[in-house]
């Protein structure tokens, strides 16, 4: 069975790069009929935190992906760790290292000083006799035995065969002198004990993965099937970061934007299939494969992003909106009444919205009265000119009964206004706009006073006039 897991360290929120691997993971499951790890990898206790492991949780949750097993927290399975390093050490296959720190500094300064790569150097007469006749209870660190000769070799799906000579590679610490076990090695007995079939990762962690693979063979595992996956970047060329704006995925949802048009932008970010730009999950579940992962950067854009809301903004069930809609509460917030009107209204606006935010203010001026006008839209529409139009309009308005109160009857009134005047359409339009809505652009405005009512829609015009 195919499996694939999503293993974050929670020292921040879960960031664009880290939700698209785990959504590759996640649909790579999903297509195999496998099954899919949340695993929190929380081995270094200073930097990992709670808040961090609710974010990483929520982030997962609010995107829908959802995990089979888990989450598992390493930090609960120290003992275990522990235990496979004590039976490497008794096999021979790593072992305590008490080299002070200070030794090792003076080793790799020496080395650079020579050109040389810095790097652990078992062989140093002065390591061999640090670690020489000591007791396993001074201070030490547990390192890996990496094989000295030959060679480790992989098929990377995304970046193919990746060839390392083993001694480019140092003896790896695996225990810290504190007790506790370091990513390299968790990672490793993790992706064992939890069956994991395929490693789908950043590009970040390819140097480890031959580090890693020396660790399988030691513990007589097979190696997974490794997928490293590259960057993404700002629009700027630099590695995606928090000064190109909101990294964090609960950012994007605070900023209205729907988890089914940041998956679909993420699943883009670096996959294709042919020139396919929208896809639902259920057609990616179909569709994504791990062979169509592009091997170079990804560069992020915001406009595709906006564009894509905007598409689901439009398409998906106009509860499903109401719900996201309502459910996005805002500092300046004004008070939606969820009723048979709001439905009308959203069918309306929501073509002209890219986030729920803009949408928010598509439909502010239904339900709350106008405080200020757009300057430069009164400047231009509310001239004294258009002042006569909007009087001769609302005396004519005030004449229309309440029970034919309705867009239709509303806009035969528009047009005997503009006939009777001899004037375009435009030119009461666009002051009635701007007194209705407080802006220069908005849908009908007959459509806007049969939602408005008789009272509110004279009352708007006449404050425009003055
Ligand atoms: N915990 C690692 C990280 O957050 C990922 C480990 C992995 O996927 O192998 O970068």
């Amino acid at each position: 069975m195919i499996k694939t897991r999503f293993a974050p360290s929670p020292t921040g929120f879960l960031h664009l790069g880290g939700a698209r691997t785990a959504l590759y993971s996640w649909l790579y499951a999903k297509k195999n009929n496998g099954k899919f790890v949340l695993r929190i990898e929380d081995t270094d206790r200073e930097r990992s935190t709670s808040e961090a492991v609710d974010a990483i949780l929520d982030g997962m949750r609010w995107l829908g992906l959802d995990w089979d097993e888990g989450p598992f927290y390493q930090t609960d399975r120290f003992d275990k760790y522990n235990k496979i390093i004590d039976e490497l050490i008794e096999k021979g296959l790593a072992y305590r290292c008490y080299a002070p720190k200070d030794l090792l500094d003076t080793i790799r300064e020496e080395q650079q000083h020579k050109g040389e790569k810095p790097r652990y150097n078992p062989k140093d007469p002065r390591v061999i006799s640090a670690n020489e006749n000591m007791d396993a209870d001074k201070p030490h660190v547990v390192r890996f035995k990496n094989p000295s000769s030959g060679y480790v070799e992989f098929d990377d799906v995304v970046r193919g065969k990746i060839k390392i000579a083993n001694d480019e590679l140092d003896d790896l610490i695996i225990r810290r002198t504190d007790g506790s076990p370091t990513y390299n090695f968790t990672v490793v007995v993790d992706d064992i004990d939890m069956n994991i079939t395929h490693v789908i990762r950043g590009e970040d962690h390819i140097n480890n993965t031959p580090r890693q693979i020396n660790i399988y063979h030691s513990l007589n595992a097979n190696p997974p099937v490794f997928a490293h996956c590259s960057m993404i970047l700002g629009d700027d060329g630099a590695k995606l970061s928090k000064r190109h704006g909101a990294v964090s995925v609960l950012q994007y949802k605070e900023n209205g934007f729907l988890p089914e048009a940041l998956i679909n932008y993420l699943v883009r970010l670096g996959w294709s299939h042919g020139d396919q730009e929208i896809f639902s999950k259920d057609e990616l579940i179909e569709l994504f494969d791990l062979n169509g992962i592009n091997k170079s950067a990804s560069a992020f854009n915001t406009t595709k992003l906006l564009w894509l809301n905007n598409h689901y903004i439009k398409t998906l069930p106009l509860n499903r909106i109401k719900k996201e809609l309502l459910g996005l509460v805002q500092d300046n917030d004004f008070i939606i009444i969820d009723d048979l009107k709001l439905d009308k209204i959203l069918s309306k606006v929501r073509d002209r919205a890219n986030t729920l935010l803009e949408l928010k203010g598509h439909i502010r001026y239904f339900y709350e009265s106008i405080t200020q006008y757009d300057e430069k839209a009164a400047k231009k529409h509310l001239r004294p000119v258009a002042k006569e139009y909007l009087e001769v309009f609302s005396r004519k308005l005030d004449e229309l009964k309440n029970d034919s109160w309705n867009e239709e009857a509303i806009q035969e009134v528009i047009d005997s206004t503009c006939k009777d005047l001899d004037i375009g359409m435009g030119k009461l339009g666009m002051p009635l706009r701007v007194s209705l809505t407080g802006q220069g652009q908005s849908p009908s405005v007959s459509f806007i006073m049969e939602c408005l009512g008789k009272e509110e829609s004279l009352n708007r015009i006449s404050n425009g006039v003055n």
